[in-house]
């Protein structure tokens, strides 16, 4: 690994790794020394159908030489295809585009607030959220964003109560009919890859419809495949009002969608809100051209077929230093004892990128097309890597 030192002219917001990579293919990226590193983090979740897809590359190609963008101000067609594609696979009626997971979530926040002072003549005030969940680092999505060390820097920010994420009992308590939101990511991902108890979501539905609360579920990270469903939701069949889409909807075009039903749409009339770059043409080309292989046939039993394969030789290989494995689709976890940055460091020294979630836990999520040969490489180098630096 070569050294990156930090830019003088970047704000050192980030910890980066000491890599720059220049090229990539399928589920690999090329370092400037031409080194290969089998691409296990997906740039966080976003390159769903790995590096260099064909397909994706000739819809951005093509769309780039006709269009770019115009704004809102006219008609979209690559945006009202795609939003007719995401309404047909989904519960939604209606989709509003914007440009990242946290404008998602801020559309989200301001429907919240619509129902409750629209609908419900201001006798909605609350929203409630889970502990260790992630939303985002806008201030509303922040504001949602149960993880302490993100807020309290920020404070004060909109009022939200928080319940322990998978908590039925917390849950009761929390709702009430000052409630206009319950937001919840169906599996949390930044929180450490948590999988909530069977039936859990479908008590969140039901206290929603009981106290007229929407439902919004955050599906930036578990949506478009991740978890071998299109969207995490289906899994269960537990239906929200509202759903946030990102990261792999672009397939690494930055893209943002709300999804909605009918109701909460007729709330966001001209005025109340808007993006200038929200689901312009090369945006909605790529979730368009996403969309195209996703929704192929035997994409997503492919990506459940993977994710078990995965999972059992992570189990395998880890032994007792996990203490459980867990995730769903190409969305896994490892939870260990410690911290697991010496190990992804191990892992980097021998070409394969892994990620971190919430407390000591090694995240896996490769781009959705992994093979078995790319398999065999990542428990190959995941192997090397543990004999190198086994953590205790
Ligand atoms: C990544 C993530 C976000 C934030 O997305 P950005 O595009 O970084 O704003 C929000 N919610 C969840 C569940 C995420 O994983």
């Amino acid at each position: 690994m070569s050294e990156v030192t930090p830019h003088p002219n970047l704000v050192q917001n980030y910890a980066r790794f000491p890599l720059r990579f220049v090229r990539g293919a399928g589920c690999w990226l090329y370092d400037e020394d031409g080194r290969a590193y089998l691409d296990c983090l997906s740039g966080i979740a976003v390159n769903a159908l790995g590096h260099g897809h064909p397909h994706l590359t000739a819809a951005i190609r093509e769309q780039a030489g006709q269009l770019l963008h115009t704004s809102n101000l006219f008609g979209i067609a690559p945006q009202e295809r795609l939003a007719e594609r995401l309404c047909a696979a989904s519960f939604a009626d209606r989709v509003y585009f914007c440009n990242s997971g946290a404008e998602a979530n801020e559309t989200a926040f301001k429907i919240a607030r619509l129902w409750g002072n629209q609908v419900h003549g201001g006798s909605k005030p609350r929203i409630v959220a889970a502990e260790a969940s992630f939303h985002g680092r806008t201030v509303g999505a922040l504001a949602m964003t149960g993880t302490a060390a993100y807020r309290e820097p920020f404070a004060p920010l909109p009022a939200v109560d928080f319940v322990p994420y998978g908590d039925v009992g917390a849950l009761e308590q929390a709702m009430r009919p000052d409630v206009s939101a319950l937001v919840l990511e169906p599996l949390q991902g930044e929180g450490g890859v948590r999988v909530p108890p069977a039936g859990y979501l479908q008590q969140a539905r039901a206290l929603c419809d009981q106290h007229q609360a929407l439902l919004i579920f955050d599906e930036v990270q578990t949506g478009i495949g991740r978890t071998g469903d299109l969207f995490a939701y289906q899994h269960e069949g537990v239906v929200p009002d509202v759903m946030s889409l990102a990261k792999g909807l672009g397939g690494g075009v930055p893209i943002g969608a709300s999804l909605m039903r009918e109701e909460l749409a007729q709330l966001l009339t001209p005025g109340t809100h808007a993006s200038t770059f929200g689901g312009n043409h090369l945006a909605c080309a790529a979730g368009n051209a996403v969309l195209d292989v996703v929704q192929g046939d035997g994409f997503l039993p492919g990506v459940r077929t993977a994710g078990a394969r995965i999972a059992a030789e992570l189990q395998r290989l880890l032994g007792d230093a996990a203490v459980e494995v867990r995730g769903r689709g190409l969305l896994i976890g490892a939870q260990l004892r410690s911290a697991p940055l010496p190990l992804l460091r191990a892992c980097l020294d021998q070409g394969l990128i892994c990620g971190v979630a919430g407390s000591n836990v090694l995240r896996l999520a490769p781009p959705l097309i992994i093979g078995e040969a790319e398999i065999d490489a990542l428990v190959e180098r995941l192997a090397a890597a543990w004999t190198a630096c086994p953590i205790a």
